[in-house]
C-alpha cells in the first residue's frame, strides 16, 4: 500500500521552505491540480495567466503561494492587488492569504459596507497587498488613499462573477492606475467569452491554465446532505454514529489538523475511532487499518490522500465532514459505500460557507443529494432504548444470565422489581439515555432570503384548517411547524408559505398526488 509523503506535491513546485512552513501549518497534503499547474508558472515565467477551475479547487492558494513568495522582502507600496466581487470573499481570501503568509507580507481587505475611514487608516500604514471590490478600489484610488505605482501583480479573482456583477467598467478603470510593467493573473471558475474579451484587450500574451472537468459517476449509495453551521459538525457527527445501530463508516475531513481534533474528540467521547492522514507512519497505518477492517474500531477520520488506496468497501456510511475539493473527489469518497449489493448511505454536512461548493458538486456530478433533517436527540434515545430491550430480550433467550441470578435475589430482598432494574439501568447507562446529553443543534436557512408560496389543491371542503394543512404536508415532509408560514385555507384550495429549499423538498414528494387529475400541490402563481 502505498504511503503519501507530507508535503509530497508541494516540495516539488518551487515554493520556499517558508512557504511548506505555512502550508503544513494549514494541514493541507496535497496541492490541488490548478495549484500543481500555477505555481510553478507563477513562479518561475514571467507572463500573465488564465487560470480556470471549478469552485472550492484551491485557487486562492494557487495565485496567493506564489504572489506571497514573488513580493515578500520587497520594499515599497502596494505590490499586489487582488479583486473579489463581494465583501464576503473579499474577507475570506484576505484571511487565506495572511495565512499562508505566516507574517512574511502584510494585507488588508477593502470592501463596501464598513466604514471607510478604518479602511484609510490600515492603507496609511502601509501594506504589501490589498483584496478588495471593485466599487471600494476605486473609491478608495479616488482618495487617494490607494496608490499602485510598486505593483508588480493584479490578480482578478473570480472572474465570471465579477463580470456577471457588472463590474467591468470599474475593472477597467481600476487597471487605469495601474503600471504598465505588472502581471495580471485571471482566475475563474468558468470561462465565458466575456472573459476571454476582457483578456484580450487587457493582458499580455497570458498563458492559459485549465483544470479538466470531471465527468459525472454516480453509484446507487443513497446521497444526503445535513445543514449544520461548522461549529454544529462534531456533534451532529455523534447524532448520527449514535443512531445506526451499526455504524461502520469513513469520515472524510479536508485537513489533516480537522482529522486529528475530530478523532481526539470522538475519542474522548468513548467512541471506537482513529485517524488517518499523510504524518502517520506506515507502520501505524497499517495497525489502524487492521483494526478498522477486523471492526475492533467502527470510525474511520481520513484525509481525501490517506485513504487513497484503503481497500475496505462495505461500509455502512461514509460522511463528508467537510466537503471535498472538487467534484471527482466526492465520487471517489462516496464510491466506498454501497458496493457489492450492499446499501450504503454518504453524508455530507453542508456549512453556510459551503452551501455555494455543494450545489456545484451536485451540479458537476448529476447526483441527487437530498436534504435531511438531522436526527432529534429524542429520536437517538428512542432507538438506543428500543436496541437494549431487544438485547435484553436476546439474553433472556439465550439463557445466558444465569451467573446474575444469585445477585438478582440479592437486590429483590429490600427493593421492588421495579426499582431494582431501574437502578441497574442507571448504573449500566448513566447518561447514555438522556436526550440533555445532546447539545442542540441550530438549524440554519441558507436562503433567508425567501420563501416560495404553494397552491394545494384542498380546503374547507375536504375538511381542511391551518393545523391540518401543516399536519398533512409533515406527513410526508420532514419540515417543523414553524417553517410552515402564512397558511390561507379557501373553500376549495389552500395556500402555505415555506423556505425555498423546503419547497422543492414538498414538490417532490407530493409530485405524484392528484386531485382532479392534477397535481396536488403547485407552486402558487405570482399575483
Ligand atoms: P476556490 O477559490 O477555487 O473556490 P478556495 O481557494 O476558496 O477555492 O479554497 C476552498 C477551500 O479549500 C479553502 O478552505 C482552502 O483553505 C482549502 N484548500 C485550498 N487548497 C487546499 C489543499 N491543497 N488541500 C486542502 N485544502 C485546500
Ligand atoms: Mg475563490
Amino acid at each position: 500500500m502505498e504511503q503519501p509523503q507530507p508535503l509530497e506535491g508541494f516540495a516539488q513546485l518551487g515554493l520556499s521552505e517558508q512557504a511548506l512552513e505555512a502550508i503544513r501549518a494549514k494541514g493541507f497534503e496535497q496541492p490541488s491540480p490548478i495549484q500543481k499547474l500555477t505555481i510553478p508558472v507563477l513562479l518561475t515565467q514571467q507572463c500573465d495567466i488564465i487560470a480556470q477551475a471549478q469552485t472550492g479547487t484551491g485557487k486562492t492558494a494557487a495565485f496567493g503561494l506564489p504572489v506571497i513568495e514573488l513580493i515578500a522582502d520587497h520594499p515599497g507600496g502596494i505590490k499586489a492587488l487582488v479583486l473579489v466581487p463581494t465583501r464576503e470573499l473579499a474577507l475570506q481570501v484576505c484571511d487565506e492569504i495572511v495565512s499562508l503568509a505566516n507574517g512574511r507580507i502584510s494585507a488588508t481587505a477593502v470592501y463596501g459596507g464598513q466604514s471607510i475611514a478604518e479602511q484609510q487608516r490600515r492603507l496609511k500604514k502601509g501594506v504589501d497587498l490589498v483584496v478588495g471590490t471593485p466599487g471600494r478600489v476605486l473609491d478608495l484610488i479616488r482618495r487617494k488613499d490607494l496608490k499602485f505605482e510598486d505593483l508588480q501583480l493584479f490578480v482578478l479573482d473570480e472572474a465570471d462573477e465579477m463580470l456577471d456583477m457588472g463590474f467591468v467598467e470599474d475593472i477597467e478603470q481600476i487597471m487605469e492606475h495601474t503600471p504598465e510593467a505588472k502581471r495580471t493573473l485571471l482566475f475563474s471558475a468558468t470561462m465565458p467569452a466575456r472573459i476571454a474579451k476582457l483578456a484580450k484587450r487587457y493582458m499580455k500574451s497570458p498563458e492559459t491554465l485549465a483544470v479538466d472537468k470531471t465527468k459525472p459517476t454516480t453509484g446507487l449509495t443513497d446521497q444526503i446532505y445535513f445543514e449544520v453551521r461548522e461549529s454544529d459538525k462534531f456533534d451532529a457527527l455523534t447524532r448520527i454514529i449514535d443512531i445506526e445501530p451499526e455504524f461502520y463508516g469513513l469520515v472524510f475531513c479536508r485537513t489533516r489538523n480537522d482529522v486529528d481534533t475530530v478523532t481526539a474528540r470522538l475519542i474522548e467521547r468513548g467512541y471506537a475511532a482513529e485517524g488517518l492522514h499523510g504524518e502517520i507512519t506506515q507502520a501505524q497505518r497499517e495497525k489502524t487499518l487492521n483494526k478498522f477492517r477486523k471492526k475492533y474500531i467502527n470510525v474511520l477520520i481520513a484525509t481525501d490522500v490517506a485513504a487513497r488506496g484503503i481497500d475496505i468497501v462495505d461500509l455502512t456510511h461514509v460522511i463528508n465532514y467537510g466537503l471535498p475539493q472538487d467534484a471527482e473527489s466526492y465520487i471517489h469518497r462516496i464510491g466506498r459505500t454501497g458496493r457489492a449489493g450492499k446499501e450504503g448511505t454518504a453524508i455530507t454536512f453542508v456549512s453556510p460557507s459551503e452551501y455555494r461548493r455543494l450545489s456545484f458538486v451536485q451540479k458537476a456530478t448529476k447526483a441527487n443529494i437530498r436534504k435531511e433533517l438531522l436526527p432529534s436527540p429524542s429520536d437517538i434515545v428512542a432507538v438506543k432504548r428500543a436496541r437494549l430491550v431487544d438485547e435484553v430480550q436476546e439474553i433472556i433467550g439465550k439463557n445466558s444470565y444465569s451467573d446474575y441470578l444469585d445477585m438478582a435475589d440479592e437486590l429483590l430482598v429490600h427493593n421492588s422489581p421495579e426499582v431494582a432494574i431501574a437502578a441497574l439501568l442507571r448504573l449500566a447507562f448513566k447518561s447514555k439515555l438522556d436526550v440533555s446529553t445532546y447539545p442542540e443543534i441550530r438549524g440554519f436557512n441558507v436562503d433567508t432570503k425567501g420563501t416560495t408560496r404553494l397552491f394545494i389543491g384542498m380546503g374547507r371542503k375536504d375538511g381542511m384548517t391551518p393545523k391540518r394543512i401543516s399536519e398533512f404536508i409533515r406527513k410526508e415532509v420532514r419540515i417543523p411547524d414553524r417553517k410552515i408560514d402564512d397558511i390561507a385555507v379557501r373553500e376549495d384550495f389552500s395556500f402555505v408559505s415555506v423556505p425555498f429549499a423546503d419547497a422543492e423538498d414538498i414538490l417532490r414528494a407530493f409530485s405524484h398526488r392528484k386531485a382532479d387529475g392534477k397535481p396536488l400541490i403547485t407552486k402558487a402563481k405570482a399575483k
